[in-house]
Formats: C-alpha cells, sequence, structure tokens
C-alpha cells in the first residue's frame, strides 16, 4: 500500500468509519498517519483510586458496579455509574462518573464493564467524582489486546462515530500494511536521526516515553524543516528577480527632515540607513518594519518613498482602511506638497465619487499621467499614489513604480502583497506592522523578509494609564471622562460592534449614540462605524481631528494607524469580546501626544480569563510583552497557518515551545539551498517535492 492511498479505497474499513474520518479532514493514508495523537495514556499500571480531590486530570481503570439514572428538572438528566478500584480493598472508596444530558453514554456503559477513564475527580458532598470524564470501555480480544492496553497508548482528536478505538486499530492496520519505500525520509540526516518509518510507529504506539519523545523531536524537525525550506525557495525566488536601484542621493530627504518639528529617534535614523541600503542595491528589496503602535513608521515611510521618488520613481502606499488611507494622504500633503513632490488618491470610495474613469483627487487621470520608462516621469504625473485595497484590484496604472509600501501588513494576506510586487522590472517593498510578533515566530511567518525593528518610542510622550473596570462602575468613569474633557481632551468610546454589515447592529450604535450624547453633554460627540459612507466618515474624522468634537463615539474601524495626538482617553466598552492583541492596537490610538493619556477598560465579565487579559494590559504597554502573554494565553496555534502567514499550518510543532528546533530546521534548510539553489543534486531532489508539496497544503489567499 502507498501513502498516498485514499482510505475509501481500503475495503478493510467500514464505509460509515471513513465518512467519519472525512470529518476530521482525513482522506487519505497519510492522512491518517499524520493525526497525531493529543496525549497519551500509560495503561501498563494504573494508579491506585484517589481519597482527595485533584486540578489535573487523572487516569483510572476500574469496573462497573452500578449504574442508575436520575433526572431532574423534568427532562434533564444525570446518567452515573460507579466505578470500583480492581482487588479494591475494604478501605477504598468507589468512584462516581456523571454525565449531564448525554443520552449515548447510557447505551455504552453497563454493570461489569471495566472502563479507563480520564478526568479531574472532585468531591461533592462526601463521593468523589467524575464528571464528564473521557473513557473507554475494555474489550477482552486478545488479538487486539497489545493495540489498547497494556502500553502507553495513543489518544486522538476523535469525531462522533468514531471511538478511540476504532481509530487507533486503523492507524495500526496501516502502519502494518504500509510499504517501506512510502515513508522514505524528507528531512537530510544533519538534522534527523533514524528514519522516519519508525518515528511514525513510535508517535503512534511508543515503546517507552523516551520513544515518544525521540519520535516527536523527528517529527517537528521535519515538518519545521519543510516549512522553512518552502520560506528560503521563496526567498530565493523574489531576489532572483531582476530588480533595479531606486535611490536618490538624498537632498529631497534631508529638506524633509529639517522641516520636521521633531527630532528622529535612533531607531528611526537605523531603520532608515538599512531601508536606504536596500534601496540602493539592484536587488528587490523585501522588508518588513515592525514598530509599536506609535513609534512613528510613518516618517520612515516617507523618508524610503522621498528617496525612491528623488530617484525619479513613482511610489505607492497602500493603507487597510479608508479612514488611514485619507490621514496618509493629508499627512504626506501637508508635509511634501511644500517640497514640490505630488501625489494623488485612490480608494473605493474616491473612486465612486470621481465616476468609473481612474481619476486622482485633483482631476487629474491616470491616463493622461502614464509615464514611459524611456523619458523618465512626467512633469503632472503623481510621485506618490496613496490608496486602499484599491490599488490592487481597479485600473490603476503606475508608472515607473519602483518602491510599494504597505501600512499594517498584517491586515493584508501574502498574495496581496504579491500582487503589488509583480511586474517587471519588480519595485522594492517595504511592509510595515505594529503586530509585535515573538522572533521566533518572525523567522516563520516572514521568513522570507528582511526585518528592521523600531524598538524605541519618540521622547515627550505622555504616559498611557489603563485601568479595568466593572461596567457598573460606569458612573465613576463617566465623571472622570468629563474631567478630561473639560481639560481640553478627547476621547474615543469603543464599542464592539462585531459585524459592520449587520443592519440590527447598525441599529443598535444609533440607539448607543444617542445615549453617549446625553452622557457627554454638552460635549460634542460623533458616530463612526463602517457602514457609514466613505466621505461623511472622512468629514467625521476632519472635525474630530480639527477638535470641533471632543468625542468619537466609534467601531474598531479606528483600530489601525489613526493618529490625533490630542485624543488622550479611551473607553472600551465590553473589552472582554476583543482579543489582547486588538486592544494593544486600539489603546495605540492614545498616547500620541504629551498628554498623560487613559485606557479604561469596561467589561462585565468575571471570568477568570478576562481578568487575567486585562490585567495583562493593565501591567504594561510594551507591544512586546502584550504578544507573549497573548501568546501564552491563546497557545500557539492560532497564531499560524493564517492567511498572512501563506504558510501550511503545523501538525504537530509548537512554535513556541519548539523554537530551538525551528532554529535548526532554518539553518538545516538554508545550507542546503546555500550550496545548492536549484535542488538540482540527486540527493536534494527529494526535496523539490516536499516544496511542491507543501505549496499545495498553503492556503495563501485572504478575501
Ligand atoms: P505608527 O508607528 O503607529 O504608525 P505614527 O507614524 O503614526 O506611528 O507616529 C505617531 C505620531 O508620532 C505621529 O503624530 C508622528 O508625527 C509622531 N512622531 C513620529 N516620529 C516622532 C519623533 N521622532 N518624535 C516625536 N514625534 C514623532
Ligand atoms: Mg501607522
Amino acid at each position: 500500500m502507498e501513502i498516498s492511498q485514499p482510505l475509501d479505497e481500503l475495503e478493510w474499513i467500514p464505509r460509515p468509519k471513513v465518512l467519519a474520518l472525512r470529518r476530521l479532514g482525513l482522506e487519505t493514508a497519510e492522512d491518517l498517519l499524520t493525526h497525531y495523537p493529543r496525549r497519551y495514556e500509560d495503561r501498563h499500571q494504573f494508579p491506585e483510586f484517589p481519597r482527595e480531590e485533584s486540578d489535573t486530570p487523572i487516569c483510572l481503570c476500574g469496573e462497573v458496579t452500578k449504574t442508575r439514572i436520575l433526572r431532574f428538572g423534568g427532562w434533564k438528566k444525570i446518567f452515573e455509574a460507579t466505578l470500583q478500584e480492581p482487588n479494591a480493598h475494604a478501605l477504598s472508596q468507589a468512584l462516581t462518573l456523571r454525565w449531564f444530558n448525554l443520552h449515548y453514554v447510557q447505551k455504552m456503559i453497563a454493570t461489569g464493564q471495566q472502563l479507563v477513564v480520564f478526568g479531574k475527580p472532585k468531591l461533592r458532598g462526601k463521593r468523589l467524582c467524575m464528571d464528564h470524564p473521557e473513557f473507554e470501555v475494555i474489550e477482552h480480544d486478545p488479538a487486539e489486546a497489545g493495540i489498547h492496553f497494556r502500553r502507553i497508548t495513543p489518544i486522538y482528536p476523535a469525531t462522533e462515530g468514531l471511538s478511540q478505538r476504532v481509530l487507533r486499530s486503523i492507524i495500526h492496520r496501516l502502519l502494518v500494511d504500509l510499504s517501506d519505500e512510502s515513508l522514505e525520509i524528507f528531512a537530510p540526516a544533519s538534522l534527523v536521526h533514524g528514519d522516519r518509518r519508525q518515528a511514525i510507529h513510535a508517535i503512534h504506539f511508543p515503546e517507552s516515553w523516551a520513544a515518544r519523545d525521540h519520535a516527536r523531536e523527528y517529527l517537528v524537525l521535519s515538518e519545521f524543516f519543510a516549512m522553512q525550506l518552502l520560506i528560503a525557495s521563496r526567498r530565493a525566488e523574489s531576489s532572483a528577480r531582476m530588480g533595479e536601484s531606486h535611490c536618490g542621493r538624498g537632498k529631497l530627504l534631508d529638506k524633509f527632515l529639517a522641516g520636521l518639528p521633531f527630532e528622529l529617534t535612533a531607531a528611526q535614523h537605523k531603520v532608515i540607513e538599512e531601508i536606504r541600503r536596500d534601496l540602493a542595491s539592484s536587488h528587490p528589496m523585501n522588508r518588513l518594519l515592525q514598530g509599536d503602535v506609535g513609534s512613528g513608521k510613518t516618517v520612515v515611510a516617507i523618508a524610503a518613498i522621498l528617496l525612491a521618488v528623488e530617484a525619479g520613481f513613482q511610489t505607492a502606499l497602500m493603507a487597510p482602511t479608508q479612514i488611514l488611507a485619507e490621514q496618509h494622504y493629508a499627512v504626506l500633503r501637508r508635509w511634501l506638497e511644500p517640497l514640490g513632490v505630488r501625489m494623488s488618491i485612490r480608494t473605493a470610495a474616491r473612486q465612486e465619487e470621481s465616476g468609473p474613469l481612474p481619476l486622482f483627487a485633483d482631476g487629474e487621470s491616470l491616463a493622461n499621467a502614464r509615464v514611459s520608462r524611456a523619458t523618465g516621469a512626467q512633469d503632472d504625473a503623481p510621485n506618490i499614489i496613496i490608496g486602499t485595497h484599491a490599488l490592487l484590484y481597479e485600473a490603476v496604472s503606475f508608472s515607473n513604480l519602483g518602491l510599494v509600501v504597505i501600512d499594517e501588513q498584517h491586515k493584508f494576506g501574502v498574495a496581496q502583497r504579491a500582487r503589488l510586487t509583480a511586474r517587471e522590472p519588480v519595485p522594492d517593498a517595504l511592509v510595515m506592522t505594529a503586530t509585535p510578533i515573538p522572533r521566533t515566530l518572525t523567522m516563520t511567518v516572514y521568513g522570507d523578509l528582511d526585518v528592521s525593528i523600531i524598538d524605541e518610542m519618540p521622547r515627550n510622550r505622555g504616559k498611557v494609564i489603563t485601568a479595568a473596570r466593572d461596567e457598573s462602575k460606569l458612573g465613576e468613569v463617566l465623571a472622570f471622562l468629563r474631567k478630561q474633557l473639560e481639560a481640553g481632551r478627547q476621547a474615543y468610546v469603543i464599542y464592539p460592534l462585531i459585524d459592520e454589515s449587520d443592519k440590527l447592529d447598525v441599529k443598535a450604535a444609533a440607539k448607543e449614540y444617542e445615549q453617549w450624547q446625553e452622557r457627554l453633554h454638552p460635549y460634542r460627540c460623533e458616530l463612526l462605524h463602517g457602514r457609514i459612507p466613505a466621505s461623511e466618515k472622512q468629514d467625521i474624522m476632519e472635525r474630530f481631528r480639527r477638535g470641533d468634537t471632543q468625542a468619537l463615539i466609534s467601531t474598531t474601524v479606528i483600530e489601525v494607524g489613526v493618529d490625533v495626538p490630542n485624543a488622550a482617553v479611551m473607553l472600551i466598552e465590553n473589552a472582554e469580546r476583543f482579543g489582547l492583541a486588538q486592544l494593544h492596537q486600539l489603546r495605540g490610538r492614545i498616547g500620541r501626544g504629551e498628554h498623560k493619556s487613559y485606557c479604561i477598560l469596561l467589561s462585565s465579565d468575571k471570568s477568570p480569563e478576562t481578568d487575567a487579559k486585562l490585567a495583562v494590559l493593565e501591567k504594561t504597554s510594551d507591544g512586546f510583552e502584550v504578544a507573549e502573554a497573548d501568546w501564552d494565553m491563546r497557545g500557539p496555534g492560532d497564531l499560524l497557518g493564517t492567511a498572512q502567514s501563506g504558510l501550511p499550518g503545523l501538525r504537530i510543532g509548537n512554535l513556541k515551545r519548539d523554537a530551538q528546533l525551528m532554529r535548526e530546521a532554518r539553518a538545516a534548510a538554508m545550507s542546503i539551498l546555500a550550496v545548492d539553489p536549484r535542488l538540482e543534486l540527486s540527493e536534494n531532489q527529494r526535496f523539490r517535492r516536499l516544496i511542491v508539496e507543501q505549496q499545495g497544503r498553503t492556503f495563501s489567499h485572504v478575501s
């Protein structure tokens, strides 16, 4: 049998089981063999039944001596089974297993059976109970005993209609039937020791814990290696493309910097130099600029843009929201028009205003502005085109495009980045993000990019104080808010309107707004959300920026990029509904000026998870610390396999726990490609297949 064999061609697997396997996304023999156990039970010997309750789940084995069904509240049912310790002595206490309203359980468990259970023992009155334990009925089938019992037994992610026992038996049989060749080694011998067949065998049916650990390491390294190979090959591909130098002498940049009302930070200087070197090189730039919210990425982007503009190239600046694109447009006009730099904006909304032709804000048509590369930049062609996704999808014709800057890159996917730079000659690309991710993740998610980091905040920033408060304290919070407005500050009130496309939500927002008008009277507030027509949105932002309105009642449309230094208070309602990273981004809208700022997180949820989450924000305003905490709380699975990484999801590796293995895998992949960039040597050709396979599993489009 081959590893690619579809499961429905194996007649020894019953049809209903094939369907159940499909529900788990398992279609081929390989899918099943890489359906790794989520935990194991050592069924050589079970511990004695406990006397005390415990917060960590334990695995026990015993005999069912009694079952009963209790009814309560009319139709609700509790099914109870009493489990007795084998060879019990007089003092040993039985364990009561309980299931609430789970009808299928009572059909599976009967007196006289032997059960293995896994769960947390808790005291209920005088009884020791286990509620909703995982369980398995032991069947005394001598042929199968060695698979399920008296061994370290795998427990899999399962689904209805597919018991652990059945899943385990199928996987066991597959392992026996598979030919040796079909499990050939995919990772280089310099990285892993042993062979894949052994490793796959031992991850499912380990002979010892040490064998399991070794197998896991083997498989994690192989998985990481494949991923790093994909990343490295993408990187090689992009740097093999023909680029050109896009760097002017820096006169224009110097003029711009001289006119700025502040000094650049050392970190800003440093990253501008890194970018300058990339621009000057004829290799295409692929650089990620990482810097916490408010660290001043925009001026760095402008610096890059001016270097390219001075060299005679057109540049594009893309932002994820219309509000942010408009803000960039306004900022750039203010700073750059005096220097004679021409720019235009291009968003879906602006197009509606000016008809179907690709018109610029100043009424000039792109068609007229088209410049031939031979003649160099035409006098009236815009030097900078600012826009949203519209830059990707509509008929924007760039002329002599030399640099593409993507702001808040985490809101786009890799496919979109690729789309902007997929032209000849290749423009340089600078992507910016405030999402601070730990280093191990950077070399994976952004492994095909060079990374520059702004690790310093501008001086003279007011402190941001964050406080979590119960919703019942709204009165006090309001009093505080009004005092801030009285002192001349402005405020954001964020409410969690989750689905901007929902009409009901829009109605709720309007109601909310009315309430806020009363609460803040006589201060002026306005309502902002995604469903408000674009031009109106723009006016609302403008009035807030000018200080005509004191408070903005808004959804998360202002989450990224918005910069109003006088806004020093943010009130976030139902803070429990947002993720940590998002709360940090939102909070990044304040603390942008010299004033002391306040972020108040209102919530009515008293769960320990919410407490822990909000406590992180109270404790730190450092994006990296928030990211680390976020990582710990969410688990690393969520952080990868996303559209923006453009990488296949991980089946066994854990980016946090296995960071060291990732480094090893990366080194191995790079050293192979350094010697043999096209993987042409015979011993490397198998790796090409690995790349193709990975590409196939890649989810690279975000809609
Ligand atoms: P972000 O990195 O979040 O995109 P911005 O580029 O919007 O941050 O910058 C935030 C604010 O800080 C802006 O008002 C900007 O003009 C200002 N700023 C940027 N660099 C400095 C600096 N070196 N010193 C003082 N203020 C700065
Ligand atoms: Mg920004």
